[in-house]
Parts: C-alpha cells; structure tokens; sequence
C-alpha cells in the first residue's frame, strides 16, 4: 500500500469515525439511573406570536428534534400531551383558577369569539401591553397546552413516577393573577406549583432566566411554603424592573423570597460560583420537598434580549448543580430568543438530567441543521464580541454577603399544615407597589401590628391593604 493510499484510506477513515462516535456516553458509574420523565405537546411549536415578535414557540421543535437526534427519547419516560385525546379540560381550568382570575381566565378563552372592540376594552381596562403580549390566533389552546404540560410534569413528581420531570414548553414566569405580562399569558409554573403544594410541604423554586420571576415570586409572596430565589439582570428599565435585593416576602412569607439583582455580562465562573454558595445554605436551611427550576435562557452569550455572558455548559451548571442536591425536580423552559441557542441549552440540560455526556458534534440528519451552521456544535465558544462585565468582585461579593446574612434569618425549614391555603384572592401587587417605595415611606407589617406611631395616610393605606388580606377568607396569613 502507498503512502498516498493510506493519507487518502486515513481522511475517509476519519470522517467514518467521527460518525460512529456515541451521542452520549455516561457520566459516571451510577448504578441507579435518574428516571427522567420529558413531557411535551408537539402542537405548543406551531403558534406563533407575529412576524417581529422575539418569542418564536418554534425554538421547542428545534429543541424536540435535538433531543430526539441525541437519541434521549429513548431512555426517558415520554409523555404526549394532547388536550384533545387525554386530558379533561374542565380539570385542567379548575387548576388554572387556583391562581388566575376567573375574568381573566374568560377573557382568554373567548378572545376569538370577542369582537376587537371588546377585548381592546379588557386590554386597557387592565393595563395589558398588546405589543409583548399580542392577541394571536389560538392563543388560549397555546396558552393551555404549555400549561397542561407543566401539569403533566408535576404530576409524575407527586406520583414518585420521576426523580426530574421537564416540560420545557413551560416556565412562562411573568404571568399574573389577572393579565398576561412579558410574553406570558398562563402562569403554568404557579398553576404547577399550587398543584405540588398538595403532596409536598415545601417547594423551593429557582428561576436563571436573565428577567426576574416576578410573577410567581408576587403569587407566593405571602407564604413560607415556597421559597422563591431569582437571579437576574436588574438596573435601568430593564423588563420588569422589579426583583432588587430588599424585596424579601411580606408577612408569613417574610424572608421566604430572595433576589439576585446583577449587571450586564457576567460569565460562567462568577455566575455559577454566587449561584452554588448561595443555594447550597438556602436548601439546607429550607430543606424543600421538592425544586422547581425555571432555564430561561435568555441569561445566555448573544440572546436577542439579553445582556449575560453565559454558556451552555454555564448554564446547564446550574441545572447539574441542583440535581446533584437529590431532591425531586421539575424543570421548566422559560425565555430565550435566539432559537438555535435555546435549543442547544435544554438540550445539553436534558442530557445532564439523564446523567449523560452529550457528543459535542451535532448528531447526523438532524432537521433544521443549518441553524447550528457555522460549528454544528452543542457548545460553541462565544467569542470575543460579548458585553464587557460590569459586575466587579466587591459588587458580588457585597451581593453575596447580604443574601448570606439574609438566609440567616430562616430559622429551619416551617411544618405547615397541609390543608392551609396559599394564595390571596386580593391583588397582592398593590402591596408590592407599596413596599417598593423608599424605605422610610413603609412600615413593615410587624411595626404596625406591634407599634404605637402617628398614623400617616401612608400608614393608614397600608392598614387598609393588611385589613383587606385579613378579610380574605382564603388568605390565611394574617
Ligand atoms: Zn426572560
């Protein structure tokens, strides 16, 4: 044989090689693998929220078929959804309700049979931003089937049918009680959350989207059942502009809620690091039954939306992080506006909740493949064109320290009664408008309770928001 023949037998050789190199490998030598349940409804893909609007459902068909590619549909236990074969709608509404107003609930559902007169006057009535939340032809179906999924998830964590259940269609966190926000119509993480709350005493639920959680930190911000813990970009006017350190819980849930407000282009170590020391202390004070992790990848290098520096490996840290804790786990999706990215992330996430090492080349005839062009890698470098980080070590450090001193405050983890309810039928945000005013406008709940002071109309309007809460037959907190 030729010198020249084995060059030319050699680069054949090698493209061959590297084809019938695994998808995946095993992480380690586990002897009980992790049963993973992945939950989805191929339908959720194929809405779409207008032309220029950065949320495109078809991110979660790139997702599917990546994961599909890996082969992981094949050692996971999978659950098609599909509201017209398997589910009970009316169940399903009377879960949504636990926490959506019935108004806003029927608003949904009849915006198709409304005219536009009529849900134009819902829209400013209530204050809702068409432009982040456009009324698109079969929303209340997208909106029921991303939330059934996350249903769908929680339901094998009650059953102890899964150790980690993901639904990543699900995770939409801006969502309040009575309208949508920031692209979110259902809040399927609280409808999810209120659902676990019946077989697991505490839920602690951490959310990596770059914007704040602030949906489903309002929906509990009175009970210490959850525990909610956001890291996000904070400063300036960036959506939604709430979520800074002082914004711990009100009443029963005072210190039960917790911010991480950071700036622009923080990187993989710092962020990873200040997660980990942070969530290490607050699981074991607050020993939670079960976490609910929202991925919003939109906290990734190069999103549309975002302004963070993280990678996918950085990313899926935090989710490896959090399975290592052993305690059952929901994972749900959240933002992300660079569609190629997102579904790099859950991806590689999915693959860590099976304990797998995923190829770092793309698997071969995967649909949609020039997406991933020009590396066809699951973890592409970044690249010098990031965003400078503006979070110095003392700024961290600081951060770090106060919610240390913070997670001080919990004295162990609350037994409550598991009939007690959780959610205030009242607007909770008018508390939180209030308590976000300067500090020496607002007297904590225990002042009042326990001080004598000269009543100021501020005062008094805040007594008037506790007596309102106290009135509430369903707000037992107070
Ligand atoms: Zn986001």
């Amino acid at each position: 044989m030729s010198s020249g023949n084995i060059q030319a037998e050699t680069f054949f050789y090698d493209e061959k090689t590297d084809r019938t190199i695994p998808l995946f490998e095993l992480n380690n030598n586990l002897t009980n693998k992790t049963r993973v349940s992945y939950h989805r409804n191929a339908d959720t893909a194929n809405y779409h929220y207008g032309p220029f609007h950065p949320m495109k459902p078809f991110r979660l068909r790139l997702t599917d078929n990546l994961v599909t590619g890996y082969g992981l549909h094949n050692i996971m236990d999978l659950y098609e959804v599909d509201l017209e074969q398997n589910y009970n709608i009316n169940m399903l509404e009377d879960k949504i309700l636990k926490f959506h107003s019935k108004e806003y609930l029927n608003f949904l559902k009849n915006l198709n049979d409304n005219s536009d007169q009529e849900n134009k006057k819902y829209l400013i009535k209530n204050d809702i931003d068409d432009n982040d939340c456009p009324i698109f032809h079969g929303l209340y179906k997208y909106c029921l089937n991303y939330t059934s999924t996350t249903l769908s998830a929680v339901e094998c964590i009650k059953q102890k049918k899964s150790d980690i259940a993901i639904n990543w269609s699900g995770g939409l966190h801006h969502a309040k009680k009575f309208k949508p926000s920031g692209f979110c119509y259902l809040n399927d993480i609280v409808v999810g959350i209120l659902d676990l709350l019946k077989t697991h005493a505490r839920v602690l639920y951490i959310d990596i989207d770059i914007h704040h959680g602030d949906g489903v930190q309002e929906a509990f911000y009175l009970t210490d059942r959850v525990f909610t813990i956001s890291f996000h970009k904070y400063g300036g006017y960036f959506f939604p502009m709430t979520g800074a350190l002082q914004e711990t819980g009100v009443a029963k849930g005072k210190n039960y809620c917790l911010n991480v407000p950071l700036m622009d282009g923080i990187k993989d170590y710092e962020y990873t690091q200040l997660f980990k020391s942070i969530i290490t202390p607050l699981v074991e004070s607050y020993n939670p039954e079960c976490v609910v992790l929202q991925c919003g990848t939109d906290s990734l290098g190069y999103d549309r939306l975002g302004t963070f520096n993280l990678t996918v490996k950085g990313h899926g840290e935090c989710v490896k992080y959090v399975k290592s804790l052993g305690i059952p786990l929901v994972l749900v999706g959240g933002g992300g506006y660079t569609p190629p990215n997102v579904s790099r992330a859950w991806c590689y996430e999915t693959g860590i909740a099976n304990d797998l090492i995923l190829r770092e080349k793309l698997p071969d005839n995967l649909p949609f493949k020039d997406y991933y062009s020009p590396d066809y890698s699951l973890y592409p470098e970044l690249g010098d064109s990031i965003l400078t980080d503006m979070n110095s070590k003392t700024f961290l450090n600081d951060t770090r320290i106060r919610l240390l001193e913070q997670i001080r405050y919990l004295q162990g983890a609350p037994s409550v009664r598991m009939d007690s309810e959780y959610i205030p039928s009242k607007d909770i945000q008018e508390i939180m408008m209030y308590l976000k005013k300067p500090d020496k406008e607002v007297l904590e709940y225990d002042d009042i309770c326990n001080t004598d002071y000269e009543k100021t109309d501020k005062v008094l309007e805040h007594e008037r928001i506790l007596q309102m809460l106290k009135e509430d037959s369903r707000a037992g907190y107070l």
